[in-house]
């Protein structure tokens, strides 16, 4: 039976949001923001260990009380320039404990709303699949392309269009192979990657609570919903 890890990419530096502390640290209800997602994925009985990459000399990691989460957590000091390059040198560093038929669930530091639901239904419909798959949207608002003034050149089809999330679920071997071979920049998710080998992965319904925290007022919004989960 194939088994079931994590890997969270949490070396990015959050620009968009500002201020020094990297936006995986920025507190949510009285927690760091990683501590999150962290927490839904190390709560699932069948992920075997969570894998964090941080930022070489990342110095605010270990200041943390991770409690009981960090009995099944290895943070790895080895994330690169892109998100990309992150996952793949975090995925190089746990070779000797992840098998090439593993199943490996990418997840953003930066989702700290993935329900458990959620989780499940990606884990219970992508398990048997031969690619592997993602949580994902269908596109529910009408699409404008813009240009670069910010004025309309067009409406597009949202017909079959579907926003990515995380987690993305692949097999070990495939997902490094993947991730080798492609650009860093062109591959803003694991799936992108899988894509380019001429593969289709599976698109799973997603959840609108699991969005990316990226601005400041997303903060809030993300403590409102953590507190309607609990
Ligand atoms: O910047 P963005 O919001 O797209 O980041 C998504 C995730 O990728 C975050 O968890 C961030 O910490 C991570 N990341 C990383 N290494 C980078 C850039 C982003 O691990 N160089």
């Amino acid at each position: 039976m194939p088994r079931l890890f994590a890997l969270i990419p949490a070396a990015g530096s959050g620009v968009r949001m500002g201020g020094d502390l990297p936006k995986q640290y920025l507190p949510l209800a009285g927690k760091p923001l990683l501590y999150h997602a962290l927490s839904c994925l190390c709560r699932h009985p069948e992920i075997e260990r969570v894998f964090v990459v941080l930022a070489p000399g990342d110095p605010y990691f270990s200041n943390y009380e991770w409690q009981l989460l960090a009995a099944r957590t290895t943070p790895l000091y080895c994330g690169g320039e892109t998100r990309a390059a992150s996952v793949f040198n975090g995925l190089l560093a746990a070779r000797d404990e992840i098998a090439a038929a593993d199943w490996v669930l990418v997840h953003d530091a930066v989702r700290p709303c993935l329900a458990p639901a959620a989780l499940a239904r990606l884990i219970d419909t992508v398990r048997d699949e031969e690619t592997g798959g993602l949580l994902a949207l269908p596109v529910v608002d009408t699409l404008k392309r813009g240009d670069a003034d910010a004025y309309v050149v067009q409406t597009e089809a949202r017909e079959h269009l579907w926003q990515a999330q995380t987690p993305q679920m692949f097999r070990y071997r495939l997902l490094l192979e993947a991730l080798r071979v492609i650009d860093p920049v062109l591959a803003t998710d694991e799936a992108r990657a899988i894509e380019q080998l001429g593969l289709r992965p599976k698109l799973v319904i997603g959840d609108n609570r699991n969005f990316k925290v990226t601005y400041p007022h997303d903060l809030a919004l993300a403590e409102l919903i953590l507190k309607s989960m609990q």
